[in-house]
């Protein structure tokens, strides 16, 4: 399976789903039935991984499709609702994935108390969509870890509408939310991140 089949659009917002689950399980991401994955379908709809799956081993009975303007149903994640205040807001988002991989979540927690963390000066920042040199100075978002999603969410939206931003946040001690497009660019956005953030614990570690 190869980054280049995912879409994202229409009928296969459930597929894609799907095979970001197997993306990321390969690559440990998505440890002990953790981390969820969403894509924007017609209609106002999203499809999104149900709460308590192994994400490597998904089927089309694990997808639930949702509504953007209803409360999330009985089966879905309690972080669904974190998906859905990004779709709601941003209709430029596509796709959203959330991971809990070694690197975000060690990183988090180091860096939770400054809010953020930059990433500069990496060839690989062009991994993300818009970025055209390495000289870059980009601003990852860290927010406290919370089971109150709806103040979470809250949080979130005022801290993106401050001005231009990664494509993607930390929750501390917790995971990483990367957002893109379509599927295939938010899972590129994913595997950037999580590259950057083991540079930036080895470097530390030197
Ligand atoms: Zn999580």
């Amino acid at each position: 399976m190869t980054l280049a089949i995912l879409q994202a659009t229409g009928a296969d917002a459930v597929d894609a789903v799907i095979e970001a689950g197997r993306f990321s399980a390969a690559r440990g991401w998505v440890p002990a039935t953790s981390g969820n994955f969403s894509a924007r379908g017609q209609a106002g709809r999203i499809a999104i991984t149900a709460s308590g799956v192994d994400k490597g081993a998904l089927s089309s009975t694990d997808v639930l499709q949702i509504a953007l303007d209803t409360p999330p149903p009985a089966g879905s994640s309690a972080e669904t609702g974190l998906h859905l205040a990004l779709y709601r807001r941003h209709p430029a988002i596509g796709a959203i994935v959330h991971v809990h991989s070694t690197h975000a979540t060690v990183l988090s927690r180091r860096h939770g108390p400054a809010g953020e963390i930059l990433l500069e000066g990496y060839e690989l920042l062009k991994a993300f969509s818009g970025i055209r040199t390495h000289e870059t100075r980009l601003a990852v978002p860290i927010f406290p870890n919370s089971q109150d999603i709806a103040a979470l969410a809250d949080e979130i939206d005022r801290r993106l509408d401050a001005g231009p931003q990664a494509p993607g946040y930390l929750l501390a001690g917790h995971g990483l939310y990367a957002w893109g497009a379509t599927m295939r660019d938010a899972l590129r956005h994913a595997e950037a991140f999580e590259f950057l953030f083991g540079c930036e614990l080895a470097g530390a570690a030197a």
